[in-house]
């Protein structure tokens, strides 16, 4: 008999009633002949009000205890859904990281789930209990409680579905993966299946539909990830291992943009790959993230280089380069949207670059910045011009 393993996010569980009717939805699951295990997410903006509540006892809470607070959200609701299942006439057991043996590593706040012991689990699941597991949380090498980053629940599910050997089913508040955003887009199409990949370049474009991590655990282990609506019969989206690409498949899945970032040019350093590892190095070792960094042909010995930072991070990437060079050099350029385009069919079609250029060409929209990947392409572009270059390129790829 398969295990399904469900995950019910924070909105999905944000109130009373919420929770029965997850509770009924995943009854009428086990009835078909299913072993359940069910996996929470706190209710609501539980997680963001017990932030708040730490921020008002100290501006930089202990880490250690913020995990210790942040894991109730989680427990509250495993506890309700619980109840909830039992109060219907139905058997039920909510466990918490510590009572499954949820052994994680790593830092407080982003820690990583080494293994879990499946034992209490299978024993629970032959008395026919409905299992429901606090998500987000796990014990760490000296015993906390520590917790996997936010949105984590996700991977909480996809591990227990990998050890299980059971169906992942991740239930939120969007009926699917789209094309790309339909609040953007409204002709955006639903997809049936997305490649892990191509999942994995989307959220990291932004597409803050699932924790990262949960696609690449799933990946990792072959383990199909399916993404819905809670409580719905609209069918969603799996994501997967896509391979047999057939005469149909579209070269181009998805289409993300983002306007958190800013561009930074330094015109005129030595072309000396020592001076820009330094700069890089630096940069790094404060976690900014660099991504689309480009580098013009030496003129006179001396190179302009470009590449994009996050906003928030402007004031202390500026306080780093001004280390290396005259405030004079450096260029902010604080309007730009990335605009991204994803598909595993890249790998095999030539010509998406040319088309996407050429069509921005056609309409006048300047590009600042190019990078590509063997699934991607992000180009900078004027924020001014993202809905019309949304329209013109979703269009032509028919997402
Ligand atoms: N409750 C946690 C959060 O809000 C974990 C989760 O929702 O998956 O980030
Ligand atoms: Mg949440």
């Amino acid at each position: 008999m398969s295990v399904i393993v469900q995950k019910y996010g924070g909105s999905s569980v944000a109130t009373t009633e919420k929770i029965k009717k997850v509770a009924e939805t995943v009854i009428k699951r086990q009835k078909k002949g299913h072993k359940m295990v069910v996996v929470v997410s706190a209710m609501g903006d539980t997680t963001d009000d017990l932030i708040s509540l730490a921020n008002g006892i100290s501006k930089k809470p202990d880490k250690r205890e913020l995990d210790a607070l942040l894991s109730t959200g989680e427990m509250i609701s495993s506890a309700l859904l619980a109840m909830a299942i039992k109060d219907m006439g139905y058997e039920a057991i909510s466990y918490t990281a510590y009572q499954i043996g949820m052994k994680t590593s790593g830092q407080y706040g982003k820690s990583l789930i080494e293994d879990l012991e499946v034992e209490k689990i299978n024993k629970s699941l032959k008395e026919d209990k409905i299992v429901i597991i606090a998500g987000f949380q796990g014990i760490n090498e000296i015993g906390d409680i520590t917790t996997l980053g936010r949105g984590g629940s996700d991977t909480t599910a996809v591990a227990i579905a990998v050890k299980l050997d059971g169906i992942c089913e991740i239930y939120t508040d969007v009926d699917g993966i789209y094309s790309t955003d339909p609040r953007k887009y409204s002709d955006a199409k639903k997809l049936k299946e997305i490649d892990y990949e191509e999942m994995l370049e989307l959220a990291s474009l932004g597409a803050q539909v699932m924790h990262s991590r949960s696609i690449e655990l799933g990946q990792k282990y072959g383990v199909p990830i399916y993404v819905g609506l809670s409580c719905s019969e609209i069918e969603g989206t799996v994501i997967r291992e896509v391979n047999n690409m057939n005469m149909e498949s579209k070269p181009v899945t998805g289409l993300a943009t983002s306007d958190e970032d800013i561009a930074v040019t330094i015109k005129g350093i030595e072309q000396n790959i020592n001076i820009l590892s330094n700069i890089f190095e630096v940069i790094g070792s404060r976690k900014i993230n660099i991504d689309m960094i480009s580098q013009t042909a030496p003129i006179d010995g001396k190179v302009n280089v470009s590449f994009t930072i996050p906003k928030d991070d402007t004031y202390e990437c500026m306080s780093i380069i001004k280390q290396f060079t005259e405030e004079k050099n450096i260029f902010i350029d604080k309007d730009i949207t990335k605009f991204s385009v994803v598909g595993i069919g890249m790998k095999t079609t030539s010509g998406v670059a040319a088309k996407m250029f050429k069509i921005f060409s056609d309409n006048n929209i300047d590009v600042k910045l190019i990078t590509t990947s063997e699934i991607r392409i992000t180009c900078a572009i004027k924020q001014e011009d993202k809905g019309k270059a949304i329209n013109l390129i979703a269009n032509k790829f028919n997402l």
